[in-house]
């Protein structure tokens, strides 16, 4: 099938287009800069912008494939989790394209999109294989059978923070600009990894082995500046960069490569925003080859959100044959991942 997937959770708006497993078309207008000045993504500019960009993204995707509306077999949407405002702009328009063009709809969870992402670059995900999901809201280690059959299995969670944050409030207080992850990742390029020595969360042997903990890097990295400033000096920010970023990347592939050890699986599937950070990426590179581990990590323009890893989970769901969503289904902004679809407001049973 051809599947035309609308993204908007948080800040940017995206459409993809796949057909069968195959990317036809990658379109993200991003409102981040709009967002900038405040530090974080206000949620009704979030809105606003989805508005206003949704019809213009979908067009250019269209443009992109080369193909009209009406030749378009299914929507599939994220309908949670995220913001809600910007859930409902997005769930409205894909709502009305699959009503014009008499297509079914199909609500997906964002962090399955995320794990899908993958199998547009390298195909359909191994069963089983273990996911390390770590954007910007969440981080999760995962074995994950057939993606839109089966339930997803949390190993482990983050208990507070989730990666992506942590990279994003450490940027604040080293003062680097808004969005922290990828700046954090240009300032370590300088550092020196080694010069500052974070705590490694959650590693002691008896703590939960799948569990992570980030605040506590965050207070870390706080302290560490703070003590630096107090000395009227200003703190190397290369280095606290260098060294934050090893220490959640030490900490993610550890776990993740010991979950694959343990659960005598073959394939390590790193996803999210953190995913494209290059030491996250590298580390995970070393350890899988040691441990004898295939590692597979989405491109670095689907690490991030877009609207083609939610036409990837869409496609898989015709083809398995998945009821569509009812028209009356409604946003769920903090839906837990348990299934790749999501029918929230469906009638229960
Ligand atoms: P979620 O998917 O949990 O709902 P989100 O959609 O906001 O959250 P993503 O778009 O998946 O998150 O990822 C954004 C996050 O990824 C941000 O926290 C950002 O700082 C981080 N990030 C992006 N690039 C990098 C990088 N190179 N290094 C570290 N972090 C990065
Ligand atoms: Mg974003
Ligand atoms: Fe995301």
């Amino acid at each position: 099938p051809i599947v035309l997937g609308i993204e908007s959770s948080c800040d940017e708006t995206g459409a993809g287009i796949v057909r069968d497993g195959e990317l036809l078309a990658h379109v993200v207008a991003s409102s981040m800069d709009e967002h900038a000045r405040f530090g974080g993504v206000v949620p009704e500019i979030a809105a606003r912008a989805h508005l206003h960009s949704f019809n213009p993204v979908v067009r250019r995707a269209l443009d992109q494939a080369g193909l009209r509306l009406s030749q378009i077999d299914a929507v599939a949407v994220t309908t949670g989790p995220g913001l809600s405002g910007a859930l409902q702009v997005g769930l409205a328009g894909a709502k009305s394209l699959a009503y014009a063009v008499g297509v079914p709809l199909y609500g997906v969870h964002h962090l399955a999109g995320h794990v899908a992402a993958d199998t547009l670059e390298h195909g359909p995900l191994p069963d089983p294989s273990v996911v390390l999901i770590v954007s910007g809201g969440h981080t999760s280690l995962l074995l994950v059978r057939d993606l839109v059959r089966e339930p997803i299995l949390h190993l482990g969670d983050t208990l507070d923070d989730a990666a992506g944050e942590c990279f994003d409030k450490v940027a604040r207080v080293l003062g680097l600009p808004y969005p922290g992850g990828p700046a954090v990742d240009r300032a370590a390029r300088e550092g020196d990894p080694r010069a500052v020595a974070f705590p490694r969360p959650l590693t002691r042997p008896g703590d939960d082995p799948y569990a992570f903990s980030f605040s506590g890097l965050k207070t870390a990295a706080a302290r560490w500046a703070e003590q630096h400033r107090l000395r009227g000096e200003e703190p190397p920010v290369a280095d606290g960069a260098a060294a934050l970023q090893e220490a959640v990347a030490d900490v993610l592939t550890r776990k993740a490569v010991a979950a694959c050890r343990a659960h005598a699986v073959g394939t390590l599937v790193v996803v999210g925003g953190v995913a494209a950070n290059s030491r996250v990426r590298a580390l995970a590179e070393e350890r899988c080859a040691a441990a004898g581990v295939e590692l597979r990590v989405p491109p670095l323009t689907l690490c991030t959100d877009n609207g083609a890893m939610i036409a990837a989970v869409g496609d898989l769901l015709v083809r398995s044959g998945a009821e569509p969503a009812p028209l009356e289904v409604s946003v769920d902004p903090s839906a837990p991942l348990e299934y790749a679809a999501l029918q929230p407001g469906a009638p229960a049973g």
